[in-house]
């Protein structure tokens, strides 16, 4: 697997775009995800040429999930095999690995990263539901690892626990620099699960306080980053003395990229668009020089800026971008006319990603 794989995912119409009569501007071809040009559909209406009235981009997966009983509809079943697979396989081989979901709010980013609670909990990982269970993997794993979760928000740049001990509850948390392990978060809870069934659990938990405590903030959640992270401990003997490897799985649901876009905002949202751009951009420069590096196959000049200090979002999870790690980055579109400066502005985002 490439190191930086790049899929857009487009949702069905919701019900208020259908409500505003809304048309579908998306269609998906192959790995190709084409928008069709409002402005120049108007002119070819008018008789004029329609040749570049569609925009093609090109990713290593094109998912459509606008209706179901089309014949290039995909499951989710199908978007698991393609990318959950291999990051599980590389947490168990002890490789750190990054799911981004990028779009703008309502285009089916938590929908596709952590699922609709009421009939399928968690979408990306879970739909092998034994896997983490690794009770039939014992064959095939030298040892079962032994997994810690941990959920936490950045808002505004700063750290939030999602899943907070008493004394954690409310806190903003420091993020320091261990001289060995790197970047992490001071004081942030960390969980054991043993099953899907916790990771789920654990997820809604925290998803249900992520909201709970945006509206007490006067924010919604589409402001903040989520971060979902499992660490996969493997015990093992070296030379005759216990050790162990850790890798590390981070689910990221990013803030909504509509925020980042927030030109006519002042004071506190001004701040907060200001971070949320700064931080999807630092992301962006981030895997498209990790994509550059792969495709190069080697260590180039460029590899110097890699600017993953220039965002808390980059920063924390440098250990596990770039290297043998593996990243996919999910853009989530709406299928519908309304929302059509978004959508390309996602598709493009998505392109340079790769
Ligand atoms: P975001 O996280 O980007 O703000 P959500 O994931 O909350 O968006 O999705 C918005 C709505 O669209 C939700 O009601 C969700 O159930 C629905 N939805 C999103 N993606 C899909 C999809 N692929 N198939 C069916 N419904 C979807």
């Amino acid at each position: 697997m490439a190191s930086v794989r790049v899929a857009v995912r487009v949702r069905p119409l919701s019900q208020r775009e259908k409500d505003l009569s809304a048309k579908v501007i998306i269609q998906v071809d192959g790995h190709k995800t084409s928008v069709l040009n409002m402005k120049d559909n108007f002119h070819c209406m008018s008789g004029e040429s329609c040749g570049e009235s569609v925009k093609s981009f090109p990713y290593d997966f094109s998912y459509d999930s606008m209706d179901s009983t089309s014949p290039s509809f995909v499951t989710q079943e199908k978007i698991f095999t393609d990318l959950g697979t291999d990051v599980l396989q590389a947490a168990f081989e002890g490789y750190n690995a990054c799911v981004f979901a990028y779009g703008q709010t309502g285009s089916g980013k938590s929908y596709t990263m952590m699922g609709n609670p009421v009939d399928d909990p968690i979408k990306i990982l879970g739909r092998r539901t034994g896997r983490l269970q690794c009770v039939n993997e014992a064959s095939i794993l030298a040892a079962c690892p032994f997994l810690w979760a941990f959920y936490f928000e950045i808002y505004n740049e700063r750290v939030r626990d999602l899943l907070p001990s008493t004394e954690t509850q409310g806190c903003e948390l420091r993020v320091r620099e261990h001289p060995k392990d790197g970047p992490y978060v001071e004081a942030l809870s960390r969980h054991h699960v043993q099953s899907y069934t916790e990771v789920g659990q654990l997820m809604q938990e925290g998803n249900r306080r992520r909201a709970t405590a945006s509206t007490g903030m006067n924010h919604v959640s589409s402001r903040s980053h989520a971060i979902f992270t499992i660490h996969f401990i493997k015990a093992m003997f070296d030379a005759d003395l216990p050790s162990e490897t850790v890798s590390k799985v981070h689910l990221v649901d990013l803030a909504g990229s509509e925020r980042a876009n927030a030109t006519q905002a002042t004071g506190i949202r001004l701040k907060e668009g200001a971070n949320i751009n700064k931080s999807l951009v630092t992301l962006g420069i981030v895997i498209s020089a990790l994509a550059d590096l792969s495709v190069g196959g080697g260590l180039k000049k460029k590899q110097n800026f890699v600017p993953y200090r220039d965002s808390v979002l980059t920063w924390l999870l440098k250990d596990s971008l770039g290297g043998n790690s593996k990243t996919i980055m999910i853009a989530t579109i709406s299928p519908a006319d309304v929302n059509y400066s978004e959508t390309l502005n996602t598709l493009r985002y998505a392109s340079r990603a790769k």
